[in-house]
């Protein structure tokens, strides 16, 4: 289509060889979010998805001794302390889209803070035309693959 770009979709590919990389890789990623932003997280379970929000959290100013851990059995977790709410949810437990329906998510997803939603996979239907997608894949003991992706907006690490 004539005069008609598609946006560019960059994919960034990490390794990391400890949990601390993977904090200090959302910590850098964080620091260039913008109040409605949403990260979609995906990967199997101990890939590194709660780390990884452990490292956003500290990026936006969330303090070191707050304590960022899975809200599996809330589905979403509020941190107010940084510079702009990070809304934290995990979806592993998530059985029907419905179920999230009762939860008011839509208000986290185009609210005044970062939103960051682990088992992203199971509600892609919900998330926004812009968001980030990082996939977290199991390569060893500690040793974790990160790949960023940015769908129809742009990031900066
Ligand atoms: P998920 O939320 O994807 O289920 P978690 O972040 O809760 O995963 O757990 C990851 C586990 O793997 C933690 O116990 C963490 O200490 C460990 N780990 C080892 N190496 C890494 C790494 N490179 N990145 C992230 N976590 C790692
Ligand atoms: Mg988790």
């Amino acid at each position: 289509m004539v005069g008609h770009k598609r946006p560019a979709i960059k994919i960034m590919r990490f390794i990391t060889n400890n949990a601390e990389q993977t904090i200090e890789l959302g910590r850098k990623l964080a620091r260039n979010l913008k109040p409605g932003d949403v990260l979609a997280l995906e990967g199997d379970l101990g890939s590194g998805k709660t780390t990884f929000t452990k490292g956003i959290a500290l990026g936006l100013g969330v303090k070191k001794n707050i304590y960022v851990t899975s809200p599996s059995f809330v589905l979403i977790r509020e941190y107010k302390e940084g510079k702009m709410p990070l809304y934290h949810l995990d979806l592993y437990r998530l059985d029907k889209d419905s179920e999230l329906a009762t939860t008011g998510y839509e208000e986290y997803i185009w609210g005044d803070g970062v939103t960051v939603i682990e088992w992203a996979e199971k509600v892609e239907g919900i998330l926004p035309k812009e968001y980030v997608l990082v996939k977290f894949s199991i390569k060893g003991q500690d040793k974790r693959e990160i790949k960023i992706t940015s769908k129809n907006k742009k990031i900066k690490l």
